[in-house]
């Protein structure tokens, strides 16, 4: 997977991207990341990147040209074949007005060959490059950020680790909090995981067992692996539960989910 990310703070992830999975991925060749400085593909001896709005009001605004440039230069596959689907490349603009990134869509762009991240500043970018250059919108949250780069960090991260052979056990991605896809226990039984299947990921301890007198809950100790599955799928729905319920509106739940979510919501009342 290539990863080129446009901006004017280059500098920027001289750090964030140099770490962990992240980093590995890169060394192993799983992942390339360029970043291009827009004002490099400015023409004026200030290397202006921004202007006044049209029609007036707050702050400045993202010039198209450096933007359209810099992504010419770059040579990707043209935005019909890519939103087509005929070239497995993707220009995305970050933007708090952007559809929401979410696992399902870190899933998605880790099929891609090619992203390329375009951050903005000041006010935003000129729309021009929203409707005829970028083929979509990401916002990481309901937040505004000053820029785009973080966003493009934040993407860049959960998309590498789910790059066949990134991260060392890749059973553990399949686990995670809000992954749809159910790990089945494995045939001889002794598999006490339980996937997310969309919800919040189960809690996790480690030793010791006793920390200032917060012991680890008997259940993991005791080495049954049907008994620990259950405890850690009702640990995941209560938590789901109390932080996302939102989430239990789109999973599909199993009938023991169903039983379990029953349980906790009468122990609640
Ligand atoms: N005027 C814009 C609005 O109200 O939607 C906010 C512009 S923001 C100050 C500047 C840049 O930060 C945006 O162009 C975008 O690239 C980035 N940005 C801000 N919030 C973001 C978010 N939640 N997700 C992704 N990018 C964001």
């Amino acid at each position: 997977m290539k990863a080129d990310i446009l901006t004017i703070f280059p500098g920027f992830f001289d750090g964030p991207l140099d770490h962990g999975i992240t980093r590995r991925a890169c060394e192993m060749g799983l992942a390339k990341i360029e970043v291009h400085d827009l004002r490099q593909f400015t023409h004026d001896r200030h290397r202006t990147v921004d202007d006044r709005p049209f029609g007036g009001g707050e702050g400045m605004v993202l010039k198209p040209e450096p933007l359209f440039e810099c992504l010419e230069s770059l040579q990707v596959r043209s935005r019909e074949d890519r939103i087509a689907g005929r070239a497995r490349e993707s220009v995305i603009l970050l933007s708090a007005q952007g559809q929401r990134f979410t696992q399902p869509v870190a899933a998605e762009l880790a099929q891609l060959d090619r992203m390329v991240l375009v951050c903005g500043r000041y006010e935003g970018v000129d729309e021009r490059v929203t409707d005829f250059l970028a083929d979509r919108e990401l916002s990481i949250g309901d937040y505004v950020l000053s820029g785009g780069e973080l966003g493009a960090a934040v993407v860049i991260e959960a998309v590498t680790r789910l790059l066949p052979g990134a991260v060392g056990n890749e059973a553990s991605t399949r686990q995670e909090s809000f992954t749809a896809h159910m790990e089945s226990a494995r045939p001889n039984g002794a598999d006490s995981t339980c996937g997310s299947g969309g919800l919040l990921d189960y809690p996790h301890y480690t030793r010791p067992a006793d920390f200032r007198g917060m012991p680890v809950p008997e259940v993991l100790l005791n080495g049954n692996h049907e008994q620990i599955r259950r405890w850690r799928r009702e640990r995941a729905l209560s938590k789901t539960l109390r932080n996302r319920p939102d989430l239990l509106e789109s999973v599909q739940l199993s009938d023991e989910d169903a039983k379990i979510l029953a349980r906790i919501k009468d122990g609640a009342k």
